[in-house]
């Protein structure tokens, strides 16, 4: 009887440590998704493309120093 009640702590210490380490894991994946990337319009394609990635122009921004020229000579 002593052995079977030393079993059920066992499993029930096993259970809670696994419990929560697929809690920890749930929780570091959803940190490295992160926030979702805000995306612009180029004012001379209509290309769209990451807002850190684009190019700010007098009167809008650009998908490449290209279109930034073509567009504000
Ligand atoms: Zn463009």
């Amino acid at each position: 009887m002593k052995f079977l009640l030393i079993f059920a702590i066992v499993a029930w210490l096993a259970w809670r440590w696994r419990s929560s380490r697929i809690r920890s894991q749930m929780r570091a994946k959803s940190d490295s998704v992160g926030a979702p990337t805000t995306m612009l319009c180029c004012d001379r394609c209509g290309l769209h493309v990451p807002a850190r990635d684009t190019i700010a122009g007098k009167s809008g921004v650009y998908c490449c120093q290209e279109h930034l020229r073509q567009a504000e000579p």
